[in-house]
């Protein structure tokens, strides 16, 4: 479950929870009834560019992490050298079954 944030709100900083786009409840709806909510760029949606690079870098750990495991090391010691908990090794050795199997 999300909760709600108290934030400055952008354009005015008064302090209140937030509804969008880094705006208070009462300035969103006043942006939007105005027709102003355009300028402010929507927040917490990812930045395009930015979750690719996200992405790529996580792409690029499992393609360590199985080059690691074809050298012969164990997926603990494997995990280890990439940095990435029990748990993210766990969905590594999924996800590279899984591409076996393709
Ligand atoms: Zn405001």
């Amino acid at each position: 479950m999300r909760r709600r944030r108290t934030v400055l709100c952008v354009c005015c900083a008064t302090p209140g929870y937030v509804m969008g786009r880094g705006l208070i409840t009462a300035c969103y709806q006043r942006h939007r009834s105005g027709g102003t909510l355009d300028q402010f760029p929507m927040r917490g949606a990812p930045v395009k560019g930015a979750g690719e690079a996200a992405r790529e870098a996580r792409l690029a750990r499992l393609e360590d992490y199985a080059d690691l495991l074809t050298w012969g090391a164990s997926w603990k010691d494997a995990a280890a050298r990439v940095g990435v908990c029990r748990r993210t090794a766990e969905r590594y050795n999924a996800a590279l079954k899984k591409q076996e199997a393709r």
